[in-house]
């Protein structure tokens, strides 16, 4: 009888482990449907209003008839809606990465022409706050990327690095090839800038995550790009991270497996 109750208790205990596995299964899939469907409501009813906001604005902007106040006006709404615009990009993005449905093509390509694409996109916003921006980086830089997302790392990490640091510093971007076989490439992000508080390290690739020295000092953000960030580079089967200078400020690195020749 023993035998008899043993056995029929691990087959209800492995009956009851089965019914739990499938509604588990049916929990991750009506999540996935329900994120499907934000991002699909997201593009539709904020993305495409925002859109046309902008289109009107701008062709407001062009006439050269408008007052200075009118002017003024106009100018906010393009600025906010451009900023809305930004924030519902990197929210898309976002949702997309995390659900798998973000399209990443990677290919070899050579990293140089992005990075300094990414570089002179900054240089503006760097002179204007008088920041020295420099760049050095081999004329080969043979990587297996998908070149949009690509840029649109580099440009994360640029704008972060002008961003955060104060006017009469500098950001440096560099990049090198390791040694060995099976070498990568690496491109790196240094600014003599506020820096993070070191215990908030490991914190700063986290979604909305944003550093309390940034938020004390009023620079606005998200929180969102390093996110992004990390989850394309990952995509990619390489590896970002985040350190302190020891003359103050932080490196990021971006690590990336090389294209073959
Ligand atoms: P955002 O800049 O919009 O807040 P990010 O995800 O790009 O969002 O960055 C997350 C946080 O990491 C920032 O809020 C800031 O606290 C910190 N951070 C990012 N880059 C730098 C940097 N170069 N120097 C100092 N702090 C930085």
């Amino acid at each position: 009888l023993d035998g008899v109750c043993a056995h029929l208790g691990r087959h209800m205990e492995r009956r009851r482990a089965e019914e739990l596995a499938l509604s588990l299964a049916a929990t991750q899939a009506r999540l996935a449907a329900n994120r499907e469907e934000m991002v699909g409501m997201v593009s539709h009813e904020l993305r495409n209003p925002l859109g046309a906001i902008r289109s009107y604005s701008e062709t407001l902007l062009d006439d050269p008839h408008l007052s200075d106040e009118q002017r003024h006006l106009a100018e906010v709404i393009d600025r906010r809606s451009a900023h809305m615009q930004h924030l519902v990009d990197d929210l898309l993005d976002l949702a997309r990465l995390e659900a798998g449905q973000l399209h990443i093509d990677p290919q070899p390509i050579s990293a140089a022409r992005l990075v300094r694409e990414a570089v002179q996109a900054q240089q503006p916003a760097a002179a204007a706050k008088g920041l020295t921006l420099t760049m050095e980086v081999p004329r080969h830089l043979p990587v297996h990327a998908d070149p949009v997302r690509l840029r649109q790392v580099l440009d994360n990490l640029v704008t972060n690095a002008v961003k955060y640091t104060p006017g009469g510093g500098t950001v440096a971007v560099t990049a090198h090839l390791t040694a060995g076989e099976e070498g990568d490439a690496v491109i790196e992000v240094a600014d003599t800038g506020i820096g993070v508080p070191p215990d908030e390290y490991d914190r700063l690739f986290d979604r909305f995550f944003r550093a309390s020295n940034a938020v004390r000092n009023g620079t606005k953000g998200t929180g969102l790009g390093l996110a992004i960030t990390k989850a394309i580079v990952d995509a990619h089967g390489g590896s970002v991270s985040a350190a302190p200078v020891p003359a103050g400020g932080s490196v990021f690195a971006v690590t990336l497996p090389v294209a073959a020749d």
